[in-house]
C-alpha cells in the first residue's frame, strides 16, 4: 500500500518544478519481466553456465579474447528485452516529458523501453548505451537486421567486411560514453529543481551527483525503490513500491 500523503508530495513537488531528471534503472524494467542486472548481472546469482562472474563474460577484455563466448550472454540479454516491452511507467515517464519540456531521462537500462514508450531521444541519456543497433568493430558498418535473427552463429559477422559485431553497450570494465557524459554534466551545471530516481540501486557518481548538487541547492529529491538503499535516508521522499505502481498515478497529478 503506497502513502498516498506521499504521492502527493511527490506530485506537487513535481508540478511546480521545472528542470526535472528522472533516474531510472533495472527496478523499472523488472516489471516488465526482465530480469535484473548488477550494473548491466542478477540474472546470474553466482556463476555463468561457463563458470565465470558475468562481470568476466560480459567484459570488453571477454569481447576481444572470447567473442564467441561474450556473445552468448549478449544474445541471451538481447532475447530477453526482445521477449518483454515497456510497461506503464514507462510510458507516463514519457507523458511526464511531454507535460513538463525540461524533464530529462537518465537511465542504466540498455533495453531501449524509454524510446519505444515515446521518450524524446534528444532528452534522453543511456548511460550504459543500447543494443541495438549493432555495429563492426572493423568498419563502422551498422546491422540493423541483428535484432532479426538472433539464433544465428556466434559471434555475427559484418555482411560488409567479416568483421565482429558488437552492441553499442557498455560491457564491464568499458568506459562510459563520452557524449552522454558531457550531456549529463552540461545539463547538471543548468541545475534541477526535481530528481526522482526510480529502481536503482547502484551507487555510481553519475546517479550520485546529481542527487547530492540538487539537494544542495534547496531542490526536491524523491526515490522509488522495493526496498531502501543507501540514498533513501537522505531523500525529501521515499516511496517503497513498484514504479508501475505509482508513476502513472503521479503524471496524473502533474
Ligand atoms: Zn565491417
Amino acid at each position: 500500500m503506497v502513502d498516498q500523503a506521499l504521492v502527493s508530495q511527490v506530485a506537487a513537488a513535481l508540478r511546480h518544478a521545472r528542470r526535472i531528471l528522472i533516474i531510472t534503472g533495472a527496478g523499472l524494467s523488472a516489471d516488465s519481466g526482465l530480469p535484473t542486472y548488477r550494473g548491466v548481472g542478477g540474472l546470474y546469482n553466482d556463476k555463468t553456465a561457463d563458470g565465470l562472474p558475468i562481470e568476466m563474460a560480459l567484459s570488453g577484455p571477454m569481447l576481444r579474447r572470447d567473442p564467441a563466448l561474450c556473445w552468448k550472454y549478449i544474445a541471451q540479454l538481447a532475447k530477453a528485452c526482445l521477449g518483454a516491452q515497456p510497461n506503464e511507467a514507462h510510458y507516463a515517464i514519457a507523458e511526464l516529458q511531454r507535460k513538463k519540456p525540461e524533464c530529462w531521462v537518465l537511465t542504466q537500462n540498455v533495453d531501449g523501453y524509454h524510446r519505444a514508450a515515446g521518450s524524446p531521444p534528444e532528452r534522453l541519456i543511456e548511460i550504459h548505451g543500447q543494443l541495438a543497433p549493432v555495429y563492426c568493430q572493423s568498419c563502422a558498418a551498422q546491422d540493423p537486421q541483428w535484432t532479426a535473427n538472433l539464433d544465428r552463429p556466434l559471434p555475427p559477422l559484418c555482411s560488409r567486411c567479416g568483421g565482429i559485431l558488437r552492441p553499442s553497450v557498455v560491457l564491464f570494465e568499458e568506459m562510459l560514453p563520452e557524449l552522454a557524459l558531457e550531456t549529463l554534466h552540461q545539463e547538471m551545471a543548468k541545475g534541477f529543481d526535481a530528481v526522482l530516481s526510480i529502481g536503482t540501486t547502484a551507487s555510481f557518481p553519475y546517479i550520485h551527483e546529481p542527487l547530492f548538487r540538487t539537494r544542495v541547492c534547496g531542490g526536491f529529491t524523491a526515490e522509488i525503490n522495493l526496498t531502501p538503499t543507501d540514498q533513501s535516508p537522505q531523500m525529501d521522499a521515499f516511496l517503497q513500491c513498484r514504479a508501475v505502481h505509482v508513476m502513472s498515478e503521479l503524471v496524473s497529478h502533474i
